[in-house]
């Protein structure tokens, strides 16, 4: 499926960006074999640069392994896109340990072409990419990047005790409702993220999807994603918007592609073939692959 939407920016003024050519994908959770079709997808479509937006590691009985496969998996893979000269933005999700994000800085930080884009931007070929990996709170245990949308948020039920991540073993948090309001919200990070020079050539990366645009849609009816998010976007007006997390949303109702206003905002999903979307940032053509 193929779609068109160009930016016009504010008042209709020329779009000066140039061409640019970007394969998005979500939430891999280090199947390896959607790893290696990835790079032969970017090989293949000649793209500029690779986005993978974020629930990176493997999430299996022991989370505490994830570390072994930046090192032993990942470091290989970004070598690759960095020798070919291929750009590699990346950000953990909520299912990858926050204690390994130090471990991912120095795997990436030797490849010149591969960044860890969480709460960071950096500019490409004049456009800006931001990161922002927070997400609002869910109902299941591992707390470790959750926070409340905004201050009168209202918590889901949650299934079992909450615990966030240490170098020493999973910690329990015995009021996690207390102790997330001591927390910035997604609002108050969205606040204080970098900002870029020109929103027009400005692309942002956030695993949390927005709500009302129905790239939030899980498979048993209800929506579940960012307010906050939401509002910073139909504010701010970016070129572009990425976001991953809800797997299943594109299947469950949901789109896979929305506008909000001039802001275009994508959600691939990551079903059981290999989803991503290819994105020619200069026209604003969107193609999505399930491979
Ligand atoms: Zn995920």
């Amino acid at each position: 499926m193929s779609l068109c939407f160009p930016h016009n920016g504010k008042n209709n003024r020329i779009d000066h960006a140039i061409e640019m050519k970007i394969l998005f994908t979500t939430d891999l959770h280090g199947n390896k074999e959607k790893y290696g079709r990835l790079f032969l997808a970017a090989k293949t479509h000649k793209v500029d640069a690779v986005i993978n937006g974020g629930d990176m590691l493997p999430f299996g009985k022991n989370l505490f392994s994830q570390g072994r496969f930046i090192t032993d998996y990942l470091n290989g893979h970004f070598s690759k896109f960095n020798d070919d000269k291929i750009h590699y933005l990346c950000c953990p999700g909520n299912d990858d340990l926050i204690i390994f994000d130090d471990l991912l800085d120095d795997t990436c930080n030797p490849y010149p072409y591969v960044v860890n884009l969480a709460q960071r931007k950096v500019k490409i070929s004049g456009f800006e990419f931001i990161g922002m990996n927070w997400v609002v709170d869910y109902p299941f245990p591992l707390k470790d990047r959750c926070r409340m949308d905004t201050a009168d948020y209202q918590f889901q039920e949650q299934y079992g005790a909450a615990v966030i991540s240490t170098p020493d073993g999973w910690k329990e948090i015995a009021d996690w409702h207390a102790y997330a309001k001591t927390l910035p919200t997604i609002a108050d990070e969205l606040d204080r993220l970098v900002r870029p020079e020109n929103m027009a050539e400005t692309i942002y990366i956030m695993h949390m999807p927005p709500v009302n645009l129905g790239l939030d849609q899980c498979r048993h009816g209800p929506t579940v994603g960012s307010k906050a998010i939401f509002n910073f976007l139909r504010t701010t007006q970016p070129r572009l918007s990425l976001h991953g997390h809800i797997h299943e949303s594109p299947e469950s109702g949901g789109n896979w592609i929305a506008r909000l206003g001039d802001t275009t905002c994508i959600q691939p999903g990551q079903l059981e073939p290999f989803t991503f979307v290819l994105i020619d940032v200069k026209k604003m053509k969107f193609d999505r692959y399930l491979a």
